[in-house]
């Protein structure tokens, strides 16, 4: 596909949420900042979505990425929306510092949002300043990207730009904009603002809107919030699935930071873990251990069924015939997620094909892990070069304190292995597609931060570059693939909103 040379060096928006009722957002338009700097433009996406990557960077593109100039096109808006926040109910919620410049439908034919984060208050920042600091957005830039990587769905970044203002928290800090792409930022908290409202024409409004940009299929159903329900069910079952494969903990798994297409989105205090924990968890604002990784699956079915309670007038005439097709799409959270997960572990161990042992066997190694504090990521890798090579075991020895557990395993797995029909070579090489060699471990990405507040992007360059091939092992690069040291580890992560 080629670009008309009219729209070299523009934005191609083509708007549907800005078309939707008033109600649902703000109309506003970014707040400009003193002096923007672009740190870093992430081109082969700017190019997915039809964007000349040249014309970011030149003044009047940074400009638009800072939130200085409103391009042609750009409709600008802040999103409303509620949600349950640790819990509890909050009715209004709302893009608080981010704003919707408007949409293009990218080279694939997705339609994709474009979004700045950072960009200054707006009706709905409460008592915030609609800012964002260096450190939080280059954060997101870093995770974000490596999901990308890693083929788990999740908004993606465009861009990182530095205001040249300081940003008060608990101390002055370098302030910054994210320009943020996602398949749409329409989240459970979206749905739960109409409800909240006893708005059914708001709710129907927005099922119609979700159901043709991200759930087509459900179109034709009978009943069409049903099928929503259901598909929304099952795409989060699957992501979720996929974060407990990488060792991901999301940190604030609130309904207004669930997106309704089955995106990761909000990246505040999440982490990767490195030692396996089933019950870690890293964010600071946490502390009763809610969204503890081994928790995730329930809090996703608790995010879902605050879905269902809002789809109720739509599911059917009368509530309890409404309540019941809600508790029965609900009931297919638990088979959809284990299905996945369960899935995504056997290709973890090597296994292609599927024996009632499977689970239990995944069971034992994760067993293992958690008594003797081996590394999540590593075991994982390591046990692939050992499908290849016996020698290989040494080394996963090495990441287990004690390694009676992972002794008693190994035979089990090898003859399990064995009745695969590939040989070592394939089977490690299987292994390694779906094992990461490189997550973004906390100290990686604390010490990236912590350079560029100093003024050096040299350490998160390096690490973004590393984290785009997170499957490949890179000679050369093998610090970044290894568990912190002892002083290095990071206890807790911070939203830093
Ligand atoms: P989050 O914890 O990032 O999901 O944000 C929860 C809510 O707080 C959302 O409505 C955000 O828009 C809002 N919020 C977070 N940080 C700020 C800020 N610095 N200024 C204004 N609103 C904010
Ligand atoms: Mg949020």
């Amino acid at each position: 596909m080629t670009l008309g040379t009219e729209t070299r060096g523009a934005i191609a928006f083509d708007n549907s949420y800005a078309r939707l009722p008033d109600r649902f957002y703000a109309r506003l338009a970014p707040t400009p900042v003193a002096a923007p700097r672009l740190l870093q433009l992430n081109r082969a996406l700017a190019q997915e979505l039809g964007i000349e990557p040249q014309s970011l960077t030149t003044p009047e593109g940074v400009a638009v990425l800072a939130g200085n100039r409103t391009p042609e096109g750009a409709e600008p808006l802040a999103q409303a929306y509620a949600g349950h926040q640790f819990g509890n109910f909050v009715p209004q919620l709302g893009d608080g510092r981010a704003i919707l410049l408007g949409e293009v439908v990218d080279r694939n034919g997705v339609r994709r949002d474009i979004q700045l984060k950072g960009s200054g208050p707006t009706p709905f920042s409460r008592r915030g300043d609609g800012r964002a600091a260096l450190g939080p957005v280059l954060r997101e830039y870093i995770v974000s990207e490596a999901f990308a990587a890693l083929g788990i769905p999740a908004t993606r970044s465009l861009a990182a730009v530095a205001t040249g203002e300081a940003v008060a928290r608990e101390t002055m800090l370098p302030g910054a904009v994210l320009t943020r792409i996602a398949s749409s930022h329409v989240r459970v908290g979206t749905f739960q603002f109409f409800a909240a409202r006893q708005d059914t024409e708001g709710l129907r409004a927005l099922v119609d809107y979700v159901v043709a940009r991200h759930y087509p299929q459900a179109a034709g159903s009978a009943n069409v919030a049903l099928a929503l329900l259901e598909a929304v069910i099952a795409a989060q079952a699957r992501l979720v699935a996929r974060w407990m494969h990488v060792g991901f903990i999301h940190g604030v798994m609130n309904t207004d930071n669930m997106s309704i297409a089955g995106e990761t989105i909000d990246f505040g205090p999440c982490a990767f873990m490195d030692h396996f924990d089933p019950m870690k968890v890293y964010s600071s604002i946490d502390a009763r251990g809610r969204y503890a990784y081994g928790n995730q699956p329930r809090i996703a079915a608790w995010n879902l069924a605050r879905l269902a309670e809002t789809l109720l007038p739509l599911l059917a005439p009368d509530q309890q015939a409404a309540i019941a097709l809600g508790q029965a799409a609900l009931d297919g959270f638990k088979p959809h997620f284990d299905a996945a997960y369960q899935a995504g572990l056997r290709a973890k161990l090597g296994l292609s094909s599927e024996a009632e042992s499977d689970s239990e066997l995944a069971d034992a190694l994760l067993e293992a892990m958690a008594q003797s504090g081996a590394d999540f990521t590593l075991v994982f890798r390591k046990l692939g070069d050992a499908a290849a090579m016996p020698a290989g075991e040494d080394e996963l020895r090495g990441l287990f304190n004690t390694s009676a557990g992972l002794d008693a395993w190994l035979p089990r797995w090898r003859e399990r292995l064995s009745r695969e029909g590939d040989g070592p070579e394939a089977q490690r090489d299987a292994m390694h597609r779906v094992n990461p060699a490189f997550i973004p471990r906390n100290h990686l990405v604390e010490e990236a931060l912590a350079a560029a507040e100093g003024g050096d992007l040299g350490p998160f360059e390096m690490l973004i570059g590393v984290l785009a091939r997170p499957f490949e092992d890179q000679p050369g690069k093998a610090r970044y693939a290894l568990p912190p040291k002892p002083e290095e580890v990071v206890q807790q992560t911070f939203c830093g909103t």
